[in-house]
């Protein structure tokens, strides 16, 4: 008598249908990933009844004494993936990081050096409708012809502009960034470099991907990505002790109140799985199912952005074809493919319409695919591309991917 069945059958329902879509539908958005049963024990506990204002061992609330335990676990864990000498866990989102560092380092009108939205960068960079690009004077470096950040043009900007902060980090894009470079560009110019490692924080983690905390000021990322953590963000740095004391307040009281003890529990789950060997054969495995899927689609003609991918995902960039992003991933939807619509650069048209389609392969190496399930995903995707208006086609492809599904349970 204690379950959501029985007592509130259609929000029941909404979570038992939610979960079979994640068993019987091929994940492709580059941003999810299936958090570990562990994890969810861990969010699902009664650690969410707990008030923990402040930080382990300076709490503004009694009974604080095991909260503080999950705490440091996860700050130390995190602390040791990311070689940083501080770790904060208390942002509940990558956006909430993200406005923290932020707010602790700039006054509102200073200016900023992001990548744009339209370029592979995230919303919280700098963009207009975001509160980034109203508080802030958000200059916008993107990416050059070939699909590449043109770090000459990166410097022209910041010399040009004199950033109080040069951002790194994307959402869609699919090559290795120079923190290093990033690094000497912000110096240049006596600005702080910020790195927002969202994407690729779990490719960091297992060394399959530069680690920007040695070069940057201050580091945030999400949990939840290729993490695979539970939703929420954090800030690492290895920052000086006025840096730190700035962070922390920021974080609390600054912008947030009690922090979500739960999900810091489960942060410290999903950092302990990180540490492990297996997590690194899994980023590996990330890589070389993006890198299968990259070299079919060009073999197929589709053309993806920046000719390739280093990373856990790529653009396709549909410029030039009748088929907009919109529909593509309307067609793949009915065959049970999900996929994001994305703007690739120079996009004509609009972010709602799109030409381009943004995929990732986080979720399905969870699942177990290997290079040749992605290959076989691949091809049955173009089947669908090069004939977005034949339902047998997308009948069939639904029929494939649903057998392939029932190979790779998620959760069994
Ligand atoms: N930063 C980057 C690079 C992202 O891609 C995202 C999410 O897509 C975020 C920040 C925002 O994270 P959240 O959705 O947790 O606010």
């Amino acid at each position: 008598d204690c379950k959501i069945a029985g007592y509130d059958d259609e929000l029941a329902r909404s979570i038992t249908d939610e979960r079979q879509r994640q068993e019987d539908h091929v994940e492709l958005i580059a941003s999810e990933n299936y958090a570990s049963p562990r994890v969810m024990e861990a969010q699902g506990s009664v650690l969410t009844n707990k008030y923990a204002e402040g930080y382990p061992g300076k709490r503004y609330y009694g009974g604080c004494e095991y909260v503080d335990v999950a705490e440091k676990l996860a700050i130390a864990r995190l602390k040791q993936l990311f070689g940083a000498t501080y770790a904060n866990v208390q942002p509940h989102s990558g956006s909430q990081a993200n406005q923290a560092v932020y707010l602790a380092l700039l006054q509102p009108g200073d200016t900023i050096l992001g990548m744009s939205l339209a370029h592979g960068g995230h919303l919280t960079h700098g963009a207009k409708v975001n509160i980034s690009g109203k508080l802030f004077n958000a200059v916008q470096y993107g990416v050059n012809e070939h699909g590449l950040v043109d770090y000459d043009e990166v410097e022209r900007l910041a010399i040009e502009h004199k950033p109080k902060m040069v951002i790194g980090g994307f959402s869609a894009y699919s090559q290795l960034m120079d923190w290093a470079r990033l690094r000497a560009i912000a110096d240049k110019v006596g600005a702080y470099l910020f790195v927002d490692m969202a994407h690729v924080a779990g490719l960091v983690a297992a060394s399959v991907y530069p680690n920007p905390v040695p070069h940057a000021h201050i580091v945030a990322s999400t949990t939840h990505k290729t993490l695979r953590g539970p939703r929420g963000g954090f800030i690492v740095a290895n920052a000086s002790e006025e840096l730190e004391k700035k962070l922390q307040s920021i974080v609390f009281p600054g912008i947030q109140g009690g922090p979500l003890m739960h999900v810091i529990a489960a942060k410290a789950v999903a950092f302990k799985e990180a540490l492990e060997p297996e997590f690194k054969t899994y980023q590996q495995q990330v890589v070389k199912n993006a890198k299968a899927m990259a070299k079919t689609f060009i073999e197929r003609g589709y053309k993806i952005v920046s000719g390739g991918t280093e990373n856990h995902l790529m653009l396709i960039d549909m410029i030039g074809r009748d088929i907009t992003g919109k529909d593509a991933e309307a067609a793949l939807g009915k065959a049970h493919i999900t996929v994001n619509k994305n703007a690739v650069p120079n996009d004509p048209r609009s972010p709602f319409i799109t030409s381009g389609l943004r995929i990732g392969t986080p979720a399905v190496t969870t699942r177990g695919y290997l290079e040749a399930d992605c290959i076989e995903l691949t091809n049955w995707i173009c089947d669908v591309l090069d004939a977005t208006a034949d339902n047998a086609v997308i009948a069939k492809v639904r029929e494939n991917v649903t057998a392939q599904c029932r190979k790779f349970p998620v959760y069994g």
